[in-house]
Order: structure tokens, then C-alpha cells, then sequence
């Protein structure tokens, strides 16, 4: 008996090798827990077609917004580790963990990091014909009107959902919130004049700011950007200290093979070091994270170090989502 469950065990690491060893012979599907044409679907894109180059399979985006990115990130964690399923999440990944008290998988312990891919800016805007010119005239015109503005966001727990909370504490003006799946399907509505304001990552916003379709009033970043140079930090703006930037993971489901992991790994570095890529990012107001943060031992040390970060903030909130 003993001797037939070691063959047995020996018979699986063999197949597991062997599977590894022809890895990827067929399409990966990487879920991004964000609704399609959002920032987060925007980085993703961008990504999978330079790692499915590398990798010679297509890398292909699935998006399974919802619930601050908890339901397509419930959809990875049960996916087969079998490194053909992979996940594209941000800061969610880390906040999730303290704002839903009841999921149905473990953020950190569910999920193998494969490395972390760039830190993204976010921006504060509003609907073109808001009123407010600049970002005093904003305060000024959100306290006086506070029962009627509206701020969208994707859901509890989301990036634009963290930095509305931060937002509207630091200003101490509650404004009515409005979720959505993602912050794609929040800008259509922000550029309808549906719904008034958002905090977003600049790769969602940084396009619609310069053609004058929306309205930027700062950045959340200690510095100004290159590419919005006239827009302000609210560091500057009367805010000292306020910061946020949104870091993004590509993970695999836990108990996904080292070998499977281990060719994951290079192709995502030689995306961050695609100069499409870079260009890209660069006019989207981002930068790839250095190389050596975008490793599985990078990526999983910071995941812990941001779910330590975000749960007294959460906790002193006192906001949950369920
Ligand atoms: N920007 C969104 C967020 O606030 C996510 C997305 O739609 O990509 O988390």
C-alpha cells in the first residue's frame, strides 16, 4: 500500500513535469475582474498580447466585473491550477480581504503570484459641463451641494471606491455613491452626464481629460504627472499627505505547478520591457514596476504588506460589504 501510494505520487509529479514541459499548449484565459474597456481591462490587454508573443498562445481577456472585482476573482481562485486561468487584479486584491468579511476564497492564500506589473495614478474628475473649474472650486461646490452630487465607482472595495473613501473623508463631505462593474461602463455614464464625479486610474481617464470630454481636477500622486502637467496633486491642493496609486498582479490559482510559474514570470518581464508596452503606459500616465517587483515572491510579499496596510484603514471606516 505504501509502496503504491509513493508510485502513485512519483506517477503525478512525473505527469505534473510533463505538463509543465509542454506548457502552454493551448489559449490562456486571463480574468480581469473589471467590466471590458476599464483601466484595469486596459493594462491587461496591453500585457497578455506582448506575454502571448513570448509565449506563442494567445493570451486571451475575459472580463468578470462585480462586486469590487470579488466575483471573477471567486471564478480564478476555483479555476484549475493548471496555468490556464490566470487573474489580472489590482489593489482590490489586497482590500477585498477586510471589506467582504464573508468570501467565498482566501485573496492571499488562494492565489500564487506570478509578479506585479505597474502602480497606476489616479486622477479626480468630473462630467464635462460640472460646473467646478479647479479643484478649490470643487471643494467649495461639493460641500455646497453635497445632497445631490453623485461620485461613481466599481463597487465596494474597488480602486475608485478606496479613493472616494479617502476623498471624501479628507474633505468630510459624504457624497451619494453610485456603483458600477467597473470603471469602463462608470465613464460612459461620466461622460454622458449621467453621473457627476469618480476618482480614476489615469489609464482610464487620461485620453477623455485631454480631448476636453471630462473635466481633471488633480492627481493623487506625491508629484505631478508628465503627461497632465497642468493638473495638481491634492498634496499641493491643500491635502498634504494624501497619496494613492493602484498596483496590479497577474496571479495564478494556488497549487498552480513552480514550472508552469516559472515560465509565467519571464514572459511577463519581457512585457514590461516591451517598448510598446512602455509607450503605451507612458501615455496613459504609468510606468512598468521595476523587474525585480515583478516576481511571485515580489508580488505575494506585497499582497500581504497591502492587506496589513488597508485593514485598519478599512476598519476605521467602519464600511464593509456585506
Ligand atoms: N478602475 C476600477 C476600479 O475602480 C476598476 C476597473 O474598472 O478597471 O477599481
Amino acid at each position: 500500500m505504501h509502496r503504491f501510494t509513493t508510485l502513485l505520487a512519483a506517477l503525478l509529479v512525473a505527469g505534473g513535469t510533463a505538463m509543465a514541459a509542454e506548457y502552454p499548449d493551448q489559449p490562456i484565459t486571463v480574468l480581469v475582474p473589471h467590466a471590458a474597456g476599464g483601466p484595469t481591462d486596459t493594462v491587461a490587454r496591453l500585457v497578455a498580447e506582448s506575454m502571448s508573443r513570448t509565449l506563442g498562445q494567445q493570451l486571451l481577456v475575459e472580463n468578470a466585473g462585480g462586486a469590487g472585482s470579488t466575483l471573477g476573482t471567486a471564478r480564478a481562485a476555483r479555476a484549475e491550477p493548471d496555468g490556464y486561468t490566470l487573474l489580472l487584479n489590482h489593489v482590490a486584491q489586497a482590500s477585498s480581504a477586510s471589506l467582504y468579511r464573508k468570501l467565498s476564497y482566501d485573496p492571499v492564500a488562494g492565489f500564487a503570484g506570478i509578479g506585479r506589473i505597474t502602480d497606476v495614478p489616479m486622477t479626480i474628475v468630473a462630467r464635462a459641463d460640472f460646473p467646478p473649474n479647479a479643484i478649490a472650486e470643487l471643494l467649495e461646490y461639493v460641500r455646497a451641494n453635497k445632497e445631490t452630487v453623485t461620485y461613481a465607482h466599481a463597487g465596494v472595495g474597488s480602486a475608485s471606491h478606496l479613493c472616494g473613501m479617502l476623498f471624501m473623508d479628507a474633505i468630510d463631505v459624504p457624497m451619494t455613491t453610485v456603483p458600477y462593474k467597473g470603471t469602463g461602463p462608470a465613464m460612459t455614464d461620466l461622460l454622458g452626464g449621467q453621473v457627476d464625479m469618480m476618482c480614476d486610474q489615469t489609464t482610464n481617464t487620461v485620453t477623455q481629460i485631454k480631448s476636453g470630454k471630462i473635466k481633471g481636477y488633480a492627481v493623487t500622486t506625491k508629484e505631478r504627472l508628465p503627461v497632465l502637467p497642468d493638473l495638481p496633486t491634492l498634496d499641493e491642493s491643500g491635502f498634504a499627505g494624501f497619496e494613492m496609486t493602484v498596483w496590479h498582479g497577474l496571479y495564478a490559482p494556488a497549487g498552480t505547478p513552480q514550472a508552469i510559474l516559472d515560465k509565467l514570470s519571464p514572459a511577463l518581464q519581457v512585457a514590461l520591457q516591451d517598448p510598446k508596452v512602455i509607450e503605451r503606459f507612458a501615455q496613459l500616465g504609468t510606468v512598468p514596476v521595476p523587474l525585480d517587483e515583478a516576481t511571485p515572491a515580489a508580488l505575494d510579499a506585497h499582497l500581504k504588506a497591502e492587506v496589513a496596510k488597508w485593514k485598519p484603514i478599512i476598519q476605521a471606516a467602519g464600511t464593509y460589504a456585506d
